[in-house]
């Protein structure tokens, strides 16, 4: 069972989480907790470090920011020790939750669980903190930001679970964010391969690391709500959304005799930011000056559109870049000016990526083709374009977001039927 941070946001909150946490252990199962800390804690930690050193070492960031999840489970142990319940607290590098590589963004290796097992199975309720780990040195990391469904994962995959709920502050996963469509509909089902795609392009739901550590692992996946009013069903009910493979998916269409939907999720992404670099040389080698240096820097650049070359050999070359690395990117890029032979560089943070995600993509036609009408009909301007096997990617104006998803969400007869 893993908790976020809303579910986690002081002890009457801790209180409900335990109740949950109680019922599930005297139903007879072996329970490990993940937690998260408090909503609003991780933001201030990482604050208090930009405070101390604006270029803080990433080790030394981790031991600040791994304290928040510390904090609420060993408050989550207390809790359930005051209900008659026994319960016992595992920092990251005493399960051991072992990790690699960086700091401040680790990746989970190995995990030796039989300790956390052996203590599961005298019944005791295991509490472990979400996103941190220990690296080979011995030194507290944490996974990333929304590292603790990470966490969870592994953990479940560790102890070889039945099951990972993620108990969060939504029932599941919507068609689309219901606070834009009222009309979204939560889903029963939903596959690894789009939970990941809509992971990646700005669904919130789960951390992406933690979708594609499930897949790899086999880990029966369930995004559930927290907030729920006594007596209201059990989480083995499955009355969240259930992350099933591609076969699994295919059974239940079969057997509920539906045919599988062309688009099944669409995200928003506002954290984007565009830039342009005017009349660049339209010559072999060109781009890769200009995508190289930001490679090296570390920042992922996501959509990518060339122009038709112009006469006199130039062209323009527009891309987007995470918004928090727009300065850099830029000041990059004009150092490189003369080596790249652009002459103006544009850049735009009001932008925002709206992306249509399904499986069922593979095998319907006419799908872009639907979303770029939708949007021409509602003068909605497509300023790039990005693709793979089960998604479409549309870069527009940051003020047409809400309409975009709005009138996407109907065009591929998402809306719910039942009045909104
Ligand atoms: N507390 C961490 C964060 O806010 C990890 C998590 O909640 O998943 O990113
Ligand atoms: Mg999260």
């Amino acid at each position: 069972m893993k908790f976020g941070g809303t579910s986690m946001a002081g002890t009457e909150r801790i209180r409900r989480v335990a109740n949950i946490v109680r019922a599930q252990a005297a139903a007879g199962n072996e329970v490990a907790v993940v937690v998260s800390a408090m909503a609003g804690e991780t933001d201030r930690l990482v604050n208090f470090c930009r405070e101390a050193n604006p270029l803080y070492d990433p080790a030394e960031y981790d031991v600040v920011v791994s304290s928040g999840e510390q904090v609420t489970s060993g408050l989550l142990a207390l809790t359930l020790q005051s209900m008659g319940c026994d319960a016992r607290s595992w920092m990251g590098w005493q399960v051991p939750i072992n990790t690699f590589a960086n700091h401040a963004n680790a990746r989970v290796g190995d995990i030796d669980a039989e300790k956390l097992i052996a203590s599961m199975q005298s019944g005791q309720i295991a509490v472990l903190p979400g996103f941190q780990g220990v690296s080979e040195e011995g030194r507290i990391t944490t996974m990333g930001r929304g590292g603790s469904d990470t966490s969870a994962v592994a953990v479940a995959a560790a102890v070889d679970a039945d099951r990972c709920d993620i108990y969060t502050d939504v029932d599941g996963v919507y068609t689309t964010d219901p606070r834009i469509v009222s009309r979204a509909r939560k889903q029963k089902y939903v596959t690894f391969e789009e939970m990941l795609e809509l992971a990646s392009v700005g669904a919130k739901v789960l951390q992406t690391r933690s979708v594609s550590l499930a897949m790899k692992r086999g880990v029966r996946l369930q995004v559930l709500s927290s907030f729920v009013e006594e007596g209201a069903p059990s989480a083995d009910t499955l009355p969240g959304t259930m992350i099933v493979s591609d076969e699994e998916m295919d059974a239940i269409l079969e057997e509920n005799n539906v045919e599988r939907q062309s688009v099944t999720g669409i995200a928003h992404d506002k954290n984007e930011a565009r830039v342009v670099l005017t009349r660049v040389p339209d010559k072999p080698g060109a781009v890769s000056e200009i995508f190289l240096p930001l490679g090296d820097a570390g920042i992922n650049v996501d959509m990518i559109i060339q122009n038709v070359g112009r006469d006199k050999g130039e062209t323009d070359v527009t891309f987007t870049v995470p918004q928090a690395e727009l300065a850099r990117a830029i000041a990059l890029l004009e150092e490189k000016q003369s080596v790249i032979g652009f002459n103006r560089i544009i850049s735009d943070a009001n932008v925002a990526k709206i992306s249509v995600v399904g499986m069922g993509m593979k095998s319907h036609g006419g799908v872009a083709a639907l979303m770029f009408k939708t949007l021409a009909d509602r003068g909605i301007n497509v300023q790039a374009i990005s693709t793979s096997e089960i998604k479409i990617s549309v870069l527009i104006d940051a003020d047409e977001t809400e309409l975009a998803v709005r009138v996407l969400h109907s065009a591929y007869g998402l809306d719910s039927q039942e009045a909104a």
